[in-house]
């Protein structure tokens, strides 16, 4: 069995079918993309995985286990959002340390865990910044250290650097390569940027109105696009 299986969900707000009868599978330790045109329900679908949607049908699989009904805070996913969404009054360090303080760990075990987060996003000299003394990508990437301290299973990303200016972009899009190889874990990252889809990722599920149109290594989906609207999609990175 996959690590993560979506089984035909569907959901809809109110008259919107927002996500057709979607069905996917992701494997250990791989990071895919959800790359498709704004509205096309990506961050729904994310959403889904996360918790955080009701769905009419349909079933979601994590681990072995059927997590359909599980409550959010019991998923053990972590999310990154395009808006850093820190807490602005704490320091970066209290900002990380915030998730780990509700799990009752040891004021040692929390400051060793920080600290290893902080290293991996290199930023160990700022411990003691507010968010507002960083720049976006510093922001950005206390997002991602706050996400991982808690060592969770997925972590998924929904356009993470859309916010960021083109340098700082690709510089994260290798850090992020370079931290999900490294630690081995699962990550769905949701972007509607296609040369951003092709670098990051072991493979793309390309989505158009709720549907996955085809799912495909960046290679594959280069060389034999399944249709009109995949191809001129991926076209553009050209
Ligand atoms: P994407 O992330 O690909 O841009 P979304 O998943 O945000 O797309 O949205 C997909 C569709 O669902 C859009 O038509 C959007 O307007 C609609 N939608 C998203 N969230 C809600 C909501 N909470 N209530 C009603 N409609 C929603
Ligand atoms: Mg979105």
């Amino acid at each position: 069995m996959s690590y993560i299986a979506i089984d035909n969900l569907s959901l809809s707000f109110g008259d919107n079918k927002v996500l057709k009868d979607i069905s996917l599978t992701i494997e250990k330790g791989e990071l895919v993309t959800l790359l498709g045109p704004s509205g096309c329900g990506k961050s729904t679908l994310l959403r889904v995985f996360a918790g955080l949607e009701v769905f009419q049908e349909g079933q979601v699989f994590l681990d072995g286990e059927e997590i359909s009904n599980v409550p959010s805070k019991n998923r053990n996913v972590g999310m990154v959002f395009q808006s850093y969404a820190l807490f602005p009054n704490m320091t970066v360090y209290e900002n990380i340390a915030f998730g780990l303080t509700i799990k009752k760990f040891s004021k040692s075990e929390i400051k060793q865990k920080v600290i290893a987060a902080l290293q991996l996003v290199n930023l160990e000299d700022k411990a003691d910044f507010y968010p507002d003394q960083l720049s976006g990508g510093q922001q950005q990437r206390v997002s991602l250290a706050r996400s991982l301290v808690t060592e969770p299973k997925v972590l998924l990303l929904d356009e993470p650097l859309s916010a960021l200016d083109a340098k700082i972009r690709k510089q994260l899009q290798i850090d992020i390569r370079d931290l999900q190889k490294k630690l081995g874990i699962t990550m769905i990252f949701v972007t509607h940027d296609q040369e951003e889809a092709m670098i990051l990722s072991d493979r793309v599920f390309v989505m158009s109105e709720g549907n996955i149109v085809q799912q495909a290594s960046p290679a594959e989906l280069y060389a034999q696009p399944k249709n009109n609207f995949v191809a001129s999609f991926i076209g553009n990175y050209n």
